[in-house]
């Protein structure tokens, strides 16, 4: 192996390949070759476990030489974390972990031949391939919104320039003017994330812009957490968020961005901000790579996540079909284990066991405000079944959702050390 230092590789790094490479000693090059594309939050994991191994030669390919997570971004938005405090890069990955990086984008997947095509026009052989796309957005749910529109009304749902043009909107707009966010249909990213979003931008509106509403316009009946959140907005924002069903409106059909407006089978609101999340699907390479079904997700065996429409490409994050396991960071990082020991399985020739799946995640209604939900699941009749639940309950005392919202600091800190392998 080149014995290049980290000065060298970052010179590299700022070329046309873009290449991390890795001077870890322990890193395996004669072992079986898996490339991981997507360097999100399965991805990574994946890449991190595999790399573990030492007897892998394991690749990450992923665009971005910085990850900002989704998860704590409405914080964010709220002026209660910067972002910088939400941003890792892949350097542990490197030096501790043995994984070689390439931040790149794959733009074409080969199943015949087993390479993965880079933006370069590089190309990587693999003996399994895991991808971990995350989501890409379904058009024509909302007639005109597309990527244009998106830079007037964001969806901030990937979180980077788009959380910092959303929090600048929410900085500008007038004290009285109303905050619109369009809740996409089931399934997607995280089921409780919009509700969240409208209680901690309820709570930065509660000290600087008192007289402004937030009106949830959602494409669904009912959502993750209702309970639990109306509980909560009554208690801290009573009659500044009004949430209304598809029921109510016919959900969103049209946006015009000049004019501010989202425009409903019923109604039109007049928004000083608006945030558009639409409908969603896999990561656009899935379905490049045939992983997609009709759904425009990935369906996967769900004891070794290998895609049951192209052997040997294993998927895991958002962009699979989860059953009962929510898109969320957690599960992503639960299927990432499995699925990182299940291929270490399939290269030693051993069995493999049904994996132990898990879930929790920790959603904010104000700073010192939180709930928590821990879900497992287990491989049942070729699907994910959630097997046991545990939920916060209605009417818990401030002090208990103190501790909740103190524990979720916590887990922040040790999840994405877990998955990025080191600190920001
Ligand atoms: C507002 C919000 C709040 C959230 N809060 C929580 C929470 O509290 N708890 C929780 O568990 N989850 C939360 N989530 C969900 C969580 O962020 C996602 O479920 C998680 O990031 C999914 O991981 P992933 O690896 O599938 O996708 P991602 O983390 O999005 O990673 C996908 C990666 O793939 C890369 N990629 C895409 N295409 C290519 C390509 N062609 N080539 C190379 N790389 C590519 C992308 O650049 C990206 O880095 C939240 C989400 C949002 C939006």
């Amino acid at each position: 192996m080149t014995d290049w230092t980290r000065r060298q590789i970052c010179g590299v790094a700022g070329g046309v390949l873009a290449t991390v490479a890795t001077p870890h000693v322990g890193r395996s090059q004669n072992g079986p070759r898996v490339v991981v594309i997507g360097g999100g939050i399965g991805g990574a994991t994946v890449a991190r476990y595999l790399g573990d191994l030492r007897t892998v030669d394991v690749t990450l390919v992923e665009p971005k030489r910085r990850y900002i997570t989704c998860f704590f971004s409405n914080l964010y938005l709220a002026g209660l974390r910067s972002l910088t405090s939400l941003t890792f890069g892949f350097e542990a990955l490197v030096e501790r972990h043995g994984v070689k990086v390439i931040h790149q984008a794959a733009t074409a997947v080969d199943p015949d031949t087993k390479t993965v095509t880079l933006q370069s026009g590089e190309k990587l052989v693999y003996d399994r391939l895991v991808v971990a796309p995350g989501i890409a957005f379904a058009s024509g749910t909302i007639g005109n919104y597309d990527a244009s529109t998106a830079e007037v009304m964001p969806h901030a749902w990937n979180a980077g320039p788009q959380s910092e043009l959303l929090r600048r909107q929410l900085e500008s707009m007038e004290d009285g003017g109303v905050f619109v966010i369009v809740a996409p249909p089931n399934p997607f990213r995280c089921p409780p994330a919009p509700y969240e979003r409208a209680s901690l931008v309820a709570y930065y509106f509660k000290q600087f812009k008192p007289r402004s509403k937030i009106i949830v316009v959602d494409a669904k009946d009912s959502f993750s957490g209702q309970e639990l959140f109306q509980e909560s907005w009554g208690r801290h924002y009573p009659g500044m968020i009004e949430w209304l069903p598809s029921q109510f409106t016919g959900a969103v059909k049209a946006v015009d961005v000049a004019a501010r407006l989202v425009v409903t089978e019923g109604e039109t609101f007049n928004a000083a901000v608006a945030n558009v999340i639409p409908a969603q699907k896999a990561g656009l390479i899935a379905e490049q790579a045939g992983l997609t079904d009709v759904s425009g997700w990935c369906p996967v065996d769900p004891v070794t996540f290998e895609s049951t429409l192209r052997p040997g490409i294993h998927v895991v994050g958002d962009a699979i079909v989860g059953g009962d396991m929510p898109k969320s960071a957690f599960s992503a990082n639960s299927q990432a284990k499995a699925c990182a020991f299940a291929i270490a399985a399939a290269f030693r020739g051993s069995q493999h066991f049904p994996p132990h799946l898990f879930n929790s995640c920790y959603t904010f209604m104000a700073p010192d405000d939180a709930f928590t939900n821990a879900i497992t699941f287990a491989a049942e009749d070729g699907k994910i079944k959630a097997t046991r639940t545990f939920m916060s309950k209605l009417g818990e005392s401030p002090e208990v959702r103190r501790r909740t919202a103190h524990q979720a600091v916590g887990w922040y800190s040790a999840f994405t050390t877990d998955v990025f392998g080191g600190g920001s």
